[in-house]
């Protein structure tokens, strides 16, 4: 199970995207955050997954570090397994946070829209100016500590131009897992979802370029549509299992079953679940699951139904204010990304892509992966800290 703690409503953007513009006025306190980690090793003793997360969570690195030590005494104990993931902007990365997160196996999720155009038409800070170069110095920074950093890229219409170009640029920079995911909230029309089709399109053919090149790596909006086509039933374990799964935990401890629902304004006060000191409220946990799952009428008789995001409470959310109602664009999104990503998967097949066999096709393949991306980063680091001994020069 995976546990979201918000450890600040501030940030130090102000992206036009953002679903919880930030406020500076709540902050989790070290007794929140500890309390936090006692209700998690509680339910979820045996694998706990800590994702910190904002706003900016580095603006509290402090606390960060104290939840990790803290969490750390109670692994000692025997009492929990946990690991760790920040999910940041990127500006504030330090060498000394790395070395910490390094030691400490904390994974780091970076946002970057890609190229300077993409990223900085919503990523500004509160003088209006875009962070493009900033973050770019700091990805730098992020890869040489972990070389297997997801980056995380948002899609809106405004930028969908860029998109192809973006993913480009990422994979050239050295990221290899790329999370991507639309503004839902965003002003599509019907020009705008014409260039996303265009550009998953060009994209497709990159992804089948590279994997027959047997390069490795992970554009997200792809890996789920062919898994969903590739796992036939089995794929219902990847999906969204809202509040359930993954639950979020406010600044002042309260439980939200997903991190938008975390909401500074009272809006979402109805989705709260429970809190860290009297626990999860399971009656109404499972009434919002069991709702956010109701397949509505339009979608019963759809072919794609077992593989759309029908079921992702977030988007709904997001796109109609309800957690059971599918909205046009996540509706025209799924008909048009699905049959790319199909032909693409044949393609592949057919072609007897290894690296799509292995990714897709073997069940070892996400540990076999973790191993090799734990070896080629032990290389890099060794290959690093001779080139330091060595003041510079590359002798290996
Ligand atoms: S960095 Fe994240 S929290 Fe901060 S303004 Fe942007 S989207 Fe919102
Ligand atoms: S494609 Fe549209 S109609 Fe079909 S299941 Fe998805 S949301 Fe429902």
């Amino acid at each position: 199970m995976h546990f979201t703690l918000h450890l600040t409503s501030d940030c130090n953007l102000r992206c036009k995207y953002c679903y919880t513009p930030p406020i500076k006025s709540k902050e989790m306190s070290s007794e929140v955050s500890k309390r936090s980690i006692d209700f998690i090793t509680k339910t979820s003793p045996e694998n706990a997954g800590v994702i910190f997360f904002g706003g900016e969570p580095l603006l509290k690195k402090d606390l960060i570090i104290q939840t990790v030590e803290y969490a750390k005494s109670l692994e000692k104990k025997g009492k929990a397994k946990f690991h760790y993931k920040v999910t940041t902007n990127g500006l504030l990365l330090d060498e000394e946070f790395l070395e910490y997160s390094l030691k400490n196996s904390i994974y780091m999720g970076i946002s970057i829209d890609g190229i300077k155009e993409a990223h900085d038409y919503h990523r500004k800070n509160a003088k209006g100016k875009g962070s493009f170069d900033r973050v770019i110095q700091k990805a730098k920074l992020l890869l040489q500590y972990q070389p297997y950093s997801n980056v995380l890229m948002v899609v809106s219409p405004e930028t969908v131009e860029y998109f192809y170009d973006s993913v480009v640029f990422l994979l050239d920079f050295g990221f290899k897992y790329i999370i991507s995911s639309l503004n839902y909230a965003g002003n599509w029309n019907d020009e705008k979802l014409n260039i996303l089709k265009k550009q998953y399109k060009k994209i497709s053919k990159l992804y089948e370029k590279l994997t027959l090149k047997e390069h490795k790596f992970y554009f997200s909006p792809f890996e789920k549509k062919l898994a969903s086509h590739i796992m036939g039933n089995k794929y219902k374990d990847y999906e969204c299992h809202f509040g359930v799964r993954q639950i979020s935990i406010s600044p002042n401890g309260d439980i939200f079953p997903w991190v938008q629902f975390v909401k500074y304004d009272g809006s979402t006060e109805s989705y709260k679940i429970g809190d860290i000191r009297k626990g999860i409220d399971h009656k109404k946990q499972s009434y919002l699951y069991r709702k956010s799952r109701n397949l509505q009428d339009i979608c019963k008789n759809c072919a794609l139904r077992e593989r759309c995001d029908n079921k992702c409470a977030c988007i709904k959310f997001q796109t109609t204010g309800e957690i059971d109602k599918v909205s046009p664009i996540l509706c025209g999104h799924e008909r048009m990304i699905i049959p790319i990503v199909d032909k693409l998967g044949e393609k592949l097949y057919k072609k007897g892509s290894s690296v799509f066999m292995q990714k897709h096709y073997n069940n070892y393949y996400p540990l076999i992966s973790f191993f090799q991306d734990m070896e080629e980063e032990i290389i890099l680091r060794t290959k690093d800290l001779i080139m330091k001994k060595n003041g510079g020069k590359n002798e290996t």
